[in-house]
């Protein structure tokens, strides 16, 4: 990769590393300085001191702890000779020297002891803090803010240009919208003029939303690949941290320097790691740390007025549903990217791109291996291509075949299988019906959005497929035929499939878990059911309205109401079904038509999917 990482050394880092190499020095130097220091009188075996001392031929002795120095008698007027040598316990050698008339004393403490003893004394505190710095280092700092040592000194990466190729908008494909998006971005870091002149204000924060390895990390690579400036990464995880205000202080610590670079990026790799809701935060009353570390992060973010220093947080998240929604107020992450799974064209664009770095043989078609991955995320599409590569490799190929990419997306396959759903044939056109089938039915009764996108890719472990519906106003009452419509929407699906396949799958469960729930709440909360009138039979009226809240409890009501609210709910929904039926039997043909399509491109939305539900048919009773 074409970018270069400047990993920070921190400053007590090298504190501690001189320390040490200092009072290794200081050691050694202790161990050796007497031998350093003594020189002089030749050194001779011990032996030939008794002898000397025996024949009568020394004259004065010195005896020290380590060493013993001894001077002959002077013959004629010859300067006296001077020996060394070294002593061994010898209790007996005073009186012999007292025998022999030997001049002796005991050596007086050589001079440079006064150094040794004070290094003795200062050297083992240092190595202890040597010590201790290193393992304060590794264990991730300490001390907070005001530590003397400036621990908690950001762990941000730095990313710089590099002179080789680096990551630009061309490395990505198949999330156009999400590109679309970022080369805004780009321009204003390049051009920021041209967007202040006009007084727009340039979005403080963007958040990249979308299942994992769907290349949001990779999107904001290239956001600074393409816009040249500074990029300072720093993964949510990491600022999660063992010692209490050290996450914050790295968040600080990464504005700060953030600050002086700018123009320039900072990004936030899986933010749900701090940005966690703080309410949700379980049982033992959330996690003090986390919290720090989110309100500083806050802080920063509201810290730098919009006009001065360009700075632009990009952060990224597979849950965006956890995180706390302080986080997505107006000035902080106030836009948002969706970064989903390709589809079919653009899977294979990014097959594309990844196939560049490897041999293909003449016969790959990497439309037929798009057509054959849906559900694959990019990085699973790029595994795809490296594991071909590698099978191609075991069997002594040139050059990677169709068939290594067939057997690549079986092993590629098995290991998903628990990550997401990847839909056999059968299944495919069975929930390709079903989606028409909303969408159909959706398009001709009331109380429903528009439809906006339908899509037979699979999204995370439940939804195979999706009907997206966009509502056109604000709405906050709703009418009983708006809301017999939407129940009607519902069951479109289940219905679509028993027209066709004459058959029902478990598929449609939470259609019919919301249909049902829907059509309770208009007996027993709105009062919709002739047969009951207008009284509430839930307790406590909560704002269960518009499709989100759950059935309350039922109020203590007698058997028959009971059996009566229950065939009231059971006729809702069965009239609601059979309208479902009866709009799709009679636009059988469009069915057919918009799912074949839909199969091939396994995504229809916009326009195109306007004029197609457009064509269909109200129910015309004969
Ligand atoms: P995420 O951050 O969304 O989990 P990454 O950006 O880390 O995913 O993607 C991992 C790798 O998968 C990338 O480095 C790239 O090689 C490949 N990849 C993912 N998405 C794409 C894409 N849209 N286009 C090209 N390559 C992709
Ligand atoms: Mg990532
Ligand atoms: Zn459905």
């Amino acid at each position: 990769m074409g970018i270069k990482e400047q990993p920070k050394l921190p400053r007590f880092r090298i504190v501690a590393n001189i320390l040490l190499a200092v009072s290794g020095l200081f050691l050694l130097l202790n161990l050796f300085l007497p031998g350093l220091f003594a020189s002089g009188p030749a050194g001779v075996p011990y032996s030939l001191f008794i002898h000397q001392v025996q024949e009568g031929e020394v004259s004065r002795v010195s005896v020290g702890q380590n060493q013993i120095i001894y001077q002959l008698k002077a013959e004629n007027a010859e300067p006296a000779q001077v020996f060394a040598t070294t002593p061994i316990f010898d209790l007996e050698l005073p009186k012999l020297l007292e025998e022999k008339g030997v001049e002796f004393a005991a050596t007086p403490p050589p001079k440079n002891t006064w150094f040794t003893t004070l290094l003795s004394w200062v050297i083992p505190p240092l190595i202890f803090i040597g010590i201790w710095q290193f393992f304060l280092a590794r264990g991730g700092g300490g001390g907070g803010p005001q530590g003397a040592l400036s621990i908690g000194k950001s762990k941000a990466k730095v990313y710089v240009e590099g002179e080789s190729a680096k990551i630009t908008f061309a490395d990505v494909a198949g999330v156009e919208e999400a590109k679309t998006e970022l080369v805004e971005i780009v321009d204003f870091l390049k051009t920021p003029a041209r967007f202040t002149q006009i007084g727009a204000r340039i979005p403080k924060g963007v958040l990249l939303v979308g299942p994992p390895g769907t290349g949001k990390t990779l999107l904001a690579k290239a956001v600074a690949g393409e816009a040249g400036v500074p990029f300072f990464s720093i993964s949510g995880s990491e600022f999660v941290e063992l010692f209490v205000g050290v996450g914050s202080s790295r968040v600080r610590d990464l504005f700060e320097q953030a600050k002086k670079q700018a123009p320039c990026i900072v990004f936030i790799d899986e933010l749900d790691a701090i940005g966690k809701s703080r309410s949700s935060n379980g049982f033992y009353g959330g996690n003090d740390e986390r919290e720090q570390t989110l309100n500083q992060l806050l802080t920063e973010m509201d810290g730098f007025a919009a006009g001065d220093a360009t700075v632009i947080v990009l952060a990224a998240t597979n849950r965006p549903e956890t995180l706390d929604p302080a986080l997505l107020r107006p000035g902080r992450f106030d836009r948002q990217v969706l970064v989903d799974r390709p589809d079919l064209s653009g899977r294979e664009a990014i097959l594309k791109i990844h196939a560049q770095k490897v041999k293909l043989g003449d016969d790959v078609n990497l439309k037929a291996i798009a057509t054959r991955t849906p559900g694959f995320a990019g990085a699973d599409l790029a595994n795809l291509v490296n594991e071909a590569a590698l099978l191609a490799a075991r069997n002594l190929r040139e050059r990677v075949a169709q068939e290594d990419f067939a057997e690549a997306i079986e092993r590629v396959v098995a290991g998903l299988e628990k990550k997401s759903r990847v839909m056999n044939e059968t299944e495919k056109k069975i929930v390709a019906y079903h989606e028409v089938g909303h969408a159909m039915v959706g398009a001709l009764t009331t109380g429903n959005g528009r439809v906006e996108k339908i899509s037979i890719i699979p999204r995370g472990m439940a939804a195979l497929g999706y009907t997206l519906q966009l509502p056109t106003e604000d709405r906050f009452l709703m009418n009983e035929a708006e809301l017999r419509g939407q129940i009607a929407t519902l069951l479109g699906g289940r219905s679509a499939e028993e027209i066709v396949f004459n058959s029902i799958t478990t598929g449609a469960s939470n259609d019919l878990q919301r249909a049902t729930d829907l059509a309770e709440r208009m007996v027993t909360a709105y009062g919709m059911s002739k047969v009951l009138g207008p009284l509430a039979y839930q307790q406590g009226q909560q704002a269960a309205f518009l499709g989100n809240g759950g059935a309350n409890p039922r109020r203590a009501v007698s058997e028959d109401t009971s059996k009566a609210i229950d065939s009231e709910v059971k006729e809702i929904v069965e009239t609601a079904h059979e309208q479902a039926l009866e709009i799709l039997r009679q636009n059988r043909d469009l069915l057919e038509a918009i799912a074949t399509q839909l199969l091939e491109t396994e995504v229809i939305e916009g326009e195109k999917l306007h004029d197609l539900l457009s064509q269909v048919k109200p129910v015309t009773h004969s």
